[in-house]
Order: C-alpha cells, then sequence, then structure tokens
C-alpha cells in the first residue's frame, strides 16, 4: 500500500519511501522533564504513536527514538530566559546541581512514561538522556566553529545563520516571529538577531568543560546529536508540534546540514495543537490539564485517545469537556456492542435481534478497501473512526474476516477495544450455578406458556445482574457489563 504523509519540508503531501527498504527511523521531539506533560503535549505523542503504527501496518521494521529533555531547555524559543530544569528545580526549593536536576527529571520521566503507557502509546525504542549526550553536542559544535559557521561571544557559542542561506525557506519552514525586543533583551553581540545559541558558558554547578569553555548546551543541538547518534543522518522521519517548525526545528535542520554536509531528516510532520476555548493550553494554573485531571473527572485516557483522533493531526482540536465526555460515551457503546457481538459470536449464535442497523450492500472487502485508503491519505484518522464505527454495526456471524479488520483497525488507532471487548467476553461468561438453574427455570416456564413466571424469574435474573437473551437459536444467560 502507498503511504502519502504531508512533508513540512516541501509543503506537500508526497509519496513515502524509505531510506532502507523495509526500515524506518522516527525521531519524535520529546518532553522537557520538569513538570508534568498536559494533554496537550501528549497530542503530539499520541499522533507519532499513529504514524509509527501505520508503517507498523505496513511491514516496515520501525526504530522510533525520543529525547528527553533533562537540560539545558531555556523557557522560550529565544537564547534568553531560565532554563526550565533550573526554574523546576527552584519551583521545588531543591539544590541547584546536576545531581538534583537528574533526581528531578528521573521523575518526571517516570510520570511521563506511565502518561504513554496509560494512552496506549508504544514506548519509544530508545529515550535518551539529553544530559547524557553532552559529547555528542559538543563534537557538533565544535565542527561547526571549525567550519566558521558558529561564533563565539560574551556568553556563548552562536550559529551564524548568514553561513546558511536556506534558512527559513524551505516548504513550511517560514521564519518565525522575532522574540528579541519586546520581552527579550536585544543581545547586540549577536551577528543577526536570529543567529541562535549552540552553547551557553557558565562557571555554576550546571555545566560541562568543552574545548570551548565550560557551560551548557543550547536545546536545539540535543535533538541533532541524538537523532543523528540513534538513526544516522539522514534518518527517515522527524515528528513533533506545529510550534517547532520556524525555531527547533529549522535550527536543528540548518546545524545538523551545515555540520555534515547532509540533509537530517527527509519528512518532517507536525501535529497542530490542542487549544482552550480561551487560546493556548496554559504553561500552569487551570488551564494546564494532565492526564491525572482527566482521570479525576472520570475520563478513561484511552477515551482522550479516542476524541484526539476523531480529528486530523493537522487540524487544531478545540478542547471542551463536553466534547471528551461525549467521546466516552461513544467509546463505551462501540465497546458493549463489540463484546456482545463477539460475545454471541462464540456462543455460535446469530442474533438477528440485537443488530442494531442492517445495511445489506455493505461488503468486508470494499470496507477493507475504505480502510486502507484513510490510512494511506495522511493518517486520516477520523474516517478510519467512522469506518470501524460501521464495521462495528454490521454484525454479520458468517463474516469472520471483519473480526480480524476489526482489530487491525483498532491496533492502529490504538484503542485496545478489542482487548477490552474480549476481557468483558470473559466477563459475560461468568455465570454461576445458580443464576443458570434460574434460567433454565424460566425456560421451562416459557414452554409452558406461564408467562407471568417466566417474568418473574427473568426479573430475578436480572436483579442478581444477569440477562437472559432470547435468541434464534434459544436462551443465552451472560453477565451484564
Ligand atoms: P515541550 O515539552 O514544550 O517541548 O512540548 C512537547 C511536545 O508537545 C512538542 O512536540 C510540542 O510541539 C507539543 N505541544 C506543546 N503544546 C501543545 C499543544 N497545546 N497541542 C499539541 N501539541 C503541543
Ligand atoms: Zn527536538
Amino acid at each position: 500500500m502507498s503511504l502519502y504523509l504531508f512533508n513540512t519540508l516541501t509543503g506537500k503531501k508526497e509519496e513515502f519511501k524509505s531510506l532502507k527498504n523495509g526500515e524506518v527511523g522516527i525521531y519524535t521531539c520529546g518532553p522537557t522533564v520538569y513538570n508534568y506533560a498536559h494533554i496537550g503535549n501528549l497530542r503530539a505523542y499520541v499522533f507519532a504513536d499513529v504514524l509509527r503504527r501505520t508503517f507498523e501496518y505496513n511491514g516496515y521494521k520501525v526504530k522510533q527514538v525520543m529525547n528527553i529533555t533533562d537540560v539545558g531547555q531555556l523557557t522560550s524559543d529565544a537564547d534568553d530566559g531560565d532554563d526550565k530544569m533550573v526554574k523546576g528545580l527552584k519551583r521545588d526549593g531543591k539544590p541547584l546541581t546536576l545531581e538534583a536536576m537528574s533526581e528531578l527529571g528521573e521523575f518526571y520521566t517516570k510520570t511521563f512514561i506511565e502518561d504513554l503507557k496509560a494512552l496506549n502509546i508504544k514506548l519509544p525504542h530508545e529515550m535518551p538522556r539529553a544530559s547524557k549526550h553532552i559529547k555528542e553536542d559538543i563534537e557538533i559544535i565544535e565542527r561547526l566553529l571549525d567550519k566558521g559557521v558558529a561564533y563565539r561571544i560574551t556568553d556563548g557559542i552562536y550559529f551564524d545563520i548568514s553561513k546558511f542561506p536556506s534558512y527559513g525557506t524551505r516548504g513550511g519552514f517560514k521564519l518565525g516571529e522575532l522574540k528579541e525586543g519586546a520581552r527579550v533583551a536585544v543581545n547586540f553581540e549577536k551577528r543577526s538577531p536570529r543567529d541562535f545559541s549552540l552553547w551557553k558558558f557558565s562557571d555554576g554547578a550546571i555545566g560541562w568543560d568543552a574545548s570551548f569553555g565550560r557551560g551548557f548546551p543550547g536545546w536545539h543541538i540535543e535533538c541533532s546529536a541524538m537523532s543523528r547518534k540513534y538513526l544516522g543522518q539522514p534518518f527517515d522521519v522527524h515528528t513533533g508540534g506545529i510550534d517547532h517548525v520556524p525555531v527547533h526545528h529549522q535550527n536543528e535542520i540548518a546545524q545538523s546540514e551545515a555540520a555534515y554536509d547532509a540533509p537530517l531528516a527527509n519528512v518532517w510532520m507536525h501535529n497542530e495543537f490542542l487549544n482552550m476555548s480561551d487560546g493556548k493550553m496554559a504553561k500552569s494554573g487551570e488551564n494546564y490539564i494532565t492526564l491525572q485531571a482527566l482521570k479525576e473527572r472520570g475520563i478513561h485516557p484511552l477515551a482522550y485517545r479516542y476524541y484526539l483522533l476523531q480529528s486530523h493531526y493537522r487540524s487544531p482540536v478545540n478542547f471542551s469537556w463536553e466534547a471528551l465526555e461525549a467521546a466516552q460515551r461513544s467509546t463505551q457503546k462501540s465497546l458493549e456492542f463489540l463484546s456482545l457481538n463477539e460475545f454471541l459470536l462464540k456462543m455460535n449464535t446469530p442474533i438477528t435481534r440485537i443488530v442494531s442497523k442492517n445495511q445489506p450492500h455493505w461488503s468486508v472487502a470494499d470496507w477493507e478497501k475504505n480502510v486502507e485508503a484513510a490510512l494511506s491519505n495522511d493518517l486520516d484518522t477520523p474516517k478510519l473512526i467512522t469506518l470501524m464505527h460501521e464495521a462495528i454495526e454490521n454484525y454479520n456471524p458468517k463474516e469472520t474476516a471483519r473480526w480480524e479488520l476489526i482489530n487491525k483497525v483498532d491496533k492502529i488507532l490504538g484503542l485496545g477495544l478489542y482487548e477490552m471487548a474480549e476481557s468483558l467476553v470473559k466477563e459475560m461468561n461468568t455465570v454461576p450455578a445458580d443464576i443458570k438453574k434460574l434460567a433454565s427455570a424460566r425456560e421451562e416456564a416459557r414452554k409452558t406458556k406461564d408467562f407471568k413466571k417466566s417474568d418473574e424469574l427473568r426479573y430475578q435474573i436480572q436483579k442478581e445482574g444477569f440477562e437472559v437473551m432470547d435468541t434464534d437459536s434459544g436462551p443465552i444467560v451472560r453477565k451484564i457489563i
């Protein structure tokens, strides 16, 4: 199946071709671990996960790498401001040492991984820590200095964008808004306001020795260093949120290409934002919603995943609790329907009465074609969700292939519906002997046309949490789930 993906580098949807036959390398910009992830951040990882699953569905062997930024992330894309990790240490009253920073980082890495697992996001094959790759950062910076593409000023080493003429000219990589001036102090030593820092000098405890002076790396350099180390250069696909296009990814490209005279990645893919009704998801306060906060409101993490996938990854999503709750109800309904279907199928029972819709023209073969078309069209998850509902609702016990297909689509979307349905089916099957006895007594009453008694018994069974279903091949009892 050919796969068409929107590439920010060219600004077009293109047919995907891997660099190595049958293999794909994906680099996903990971979190800065100074705080819990908010549900907007998590959108970026759900998107990257669906991408990975799509490649896997297409038979590729995927290697996914996601960095953990546990050092050197300045609070803004500009070169000024506090380091986020340092900010985290100050907030928690911790000492400003590398050891404390590493501890802080590991704590939020752990909570981040728990979030990924709860959202059914497959863990990347490698999750390298920025603090463990300073040597690789230094190597790139030394090359850039040797080539005269980087220069030194009082507070650090900077990349000279005038030496990289394609800066801000490719596809969607336009120049971002210039932050210097209004709120960020202008650094008069820089040759151009858009030159960015590769290394900041520092004599403090948080720093590393380098041939060009003690300090710590700028944020962008770590992604260039770690992607190259774990995937080679060039690699296939680089992902991240849309906010990274104008600065972070632009800078990654400039420094990697300038250092090694080769592209960094062939395809650049970016997810749109999850916005609050009044703008961006805030960095703190009430608009900073975590997965834990969703759980506290009774929302299952996988219902959040479903909610996100109802929109295309390149469309902004405006967060609303109502829409999220509706998504949860819809997932539950599908799950109940799927489990009931599966339960009855296992019982080898035609269930004409339970079928909610009956579309005679529906066929598995056509449906599969539609699934592949949606998948190959730049990951059209809203369409896949519609198709999955269609397949779940079009029950036909003779079409056993349908089950395998629902399972396949579910695996791409990563909703875990199929597995949950299987465990629910097991639960439906746990009918104790006394309930079975009541059901037989009810059947006897029905045969002798004692409907009053049969109704009473049905009611009694129901009160115990079970249901008798009259099917074409006789009554079946199940636990109500
Ligand atoms: P950060 O830790 O700020 O680097 O963000 C981690 C990832 O989440 C990056 O890929 C960001 O582009 C992405 N991101 C941040 N905020 C949002 C949002 N509100 N919606 C979607 N993605 C986001
Ligand atoms: Zn990055």
